[in-house]
């Protein structure tokens, strides 16, 4: 603490990212990386940005890469709004959309951001607890709020809920913003983006750091009616104008032109995940059911932090979360099935016979 700093600063719990070990070698499934590489159009798009180009300013609207997601999306172009990654985008989306009187609404077990958020823009808010199996019941959601969030597969869960349920509650709950954040949807669930023309207060957020795998490349995007965007927008431009850099908008504008490597690399990971899941459940570890590019498990007979350490021991790191409900759950991303034979190996020889 210095004296110094603005009072809120000292007040701040700020996010803690998922380690990015320097040892190489590791088998990492700790951060929901993609474990293939972006699509060589990426690659090729990023090189043919690199040069003189790099003198000027990007485009402040991202004007070429809305008009991807928009046709990519079905939606118009002044439904897009574009952030350095979808973390960025939800810190607009606090503060442009989430501070009123009444408490914003999230699940007690989701992403970790969200309170960290709160703090940073003094937003109340109360959070909502799952069921027992993990599950969001919206009727819990049925209450005075000044927003509601909740990422959809949930995190770290990976509990999806059904697109019909997403419905039901912005039938009931017309007067504040919904936002579902859908960093994981390309891993099996349904977009709700199909809902933001009938619903006003519906926004959705989308990430390219997992299904485009693109993390180190920061590109996010929320999709709603432009009066939200607009709001959004005017934030960002009380802030940067220019979030994303010449390379960012032409890699994430070629990643939206790579349907068919977007199609193998998701349903790759789909399929390990399955894989994953059943060798996981023979060994005794309760698998909650994913739609996500993570599983999250426990096992009854041993502990999580010390499973997580002994697995360590063997190069392979995963998450763990010393949280209230989630403190005795793995959650681990998938890997390659190289990778995750290697994860197998290893808890085959950290769990004692
Ligand atoms: C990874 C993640 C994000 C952030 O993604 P970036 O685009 O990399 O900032 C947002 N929400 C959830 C639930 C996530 O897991």
């Amino acid at each position: 603490m210095s004296r110094f700093w603005s009072p809120l600063v000292s007040r701040l719990s700020p996010y803690v990212p998922g380690e990015q070990p320097k040892m190489t070698n590791l088998t990492k499934l700790n951060t929901n990386e993609n474990p293939y590489p972006p699509s060589l159009k990426v690659l090729k798009a990023i090189r043919a940005e690199v040069g003189d180009n790099l003198r000027l300013y990007p485009d402040p609207d991202s004007l070429v890469l809305k008009q991807a997601i928009a046709a990519y999306h079905g939606v118009q172009v002044d439904q897009v709004f574009v952030g350095n990654g979808s973390d960025e985008v939800l810190a607009f989306v606090f503060q442009a959309l989430f501070k009123h009187d009444a408490p914003l609404l999230f699940p007690d077990v989701t992403y970790s951001f969200y309170p960290v958020y709160c703090g940073l823009y003094e937003i109340d808010y109360q959070t909502v607890p799952l069921a027992d199996d993990f599950s969001i019941k919206i009727n819990d959601y049925l209450r005075p709020n000044g927003g509601i969030i909740f990422p959809n597969p949930n995190a770290p869960t990976g509990r999806l809920l059904a697109l019909a349920e997403i419905e039901r509650l912005l039938q009931a709950n017309l007067d504040s913003v919904v936002v579902v954040d859908e960093a994981y949807i390309d891993f099996g669930g349904e977009t709700a983006i199909s809902l933001v023309n009938s619903y006003p207060n519906l926004l959705v957020t989308h990430s390219l750091s997992k299904s485009r795998a693109l993390a180190g490349l920061r590109v996010g995007f929320a999709v709603g009616h432009p009066d939200l965007i607009e709001a959004l927008t005017r934030v960002k431009d009380s802030f940067n104008s220019y979030p994303l850099d010449r390379l960012a908008q032409a890699g994430a504008v070629a990643a939206f032109a790579d349907e068919s490597y977007f199609q193998k690399t998701r349903h790759a990971v789909m399929d390990s995940r399955e894989a994953l899941v059943q060798s996981m459940r023979a060994l005794g570890f309760e698998v909650i059911p994913s739609a996500a590019n993570f599983i999250f498990a426990r096992h009854p007979a041993h502990d999580a932090a010390a499973l997580a350490a002994g697995l360590r021991e063997f190069g392979v790191i995963v998450r763990h979360f010393n949280k209230p409900r989630i403190e005795q759950y793995l959650r681990i991303t998938i890997g390659t099935p190289q990778q995750n034979n290697t994860l197998l190996e290893a808890l085959n020889k950290v769990l004692p016979a």
